[in-house]
């Protein structure tokens, strides 16, 4: 019996907050925050490497992440969701600024591309 491993690792919860500057990425909110996930783990998908990755993952208060799951549409609209076969990579995410930034597995947040729908 191995150890099972289902969420990220501390290395990359610890860039995610660092990239998120630290803040709920809808609210803005500094306290209570957790882990959110843009593609929800499920059915299998916790063995697609990038599903723990720093991309597929937000800085997110408790209150915005249970809002997340009841407001769908608009999560997807802003990336707070990714619906696939979409990937984490190839959806701009909107932060409390207004705009809308890449991310990569390795924990950057690429400079705003303008409506690159
Ligand atoms: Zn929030």
């Amino acid at each position: 019996m191995g150890r099972r491993r289902t969420g990220p690792t501390e290395v990359v919860r610890a860039m995610v907050y660092e990239r998120d500057g630290g803040a709920c990425v809808r609210c803005g909110a500094l306290e209570g925050l957790t882990i959110h996930h843009r593609v929800n783990r499920g059915m299998g998908g916790a063995r697609e490497p990038w599903i723990n990755q720093a991309h597929n993952l937000l800085t997110a208060c408790t209150m915005c992440n249970g809002w997340f799951e009841d407001n769908p549409r608009e999560s997807y609209e802003a990336g707070w969701k990714v619906r696939r076969p979409q990937l984490p990579g190839e959806v701009l995410v909107r932060y409390p600024d207004g705009s809308e930034y890449g991310l990569t597995p390795d924990g950057v947040r690429a400079t705003t591309v303008a409506a690159a729908r």
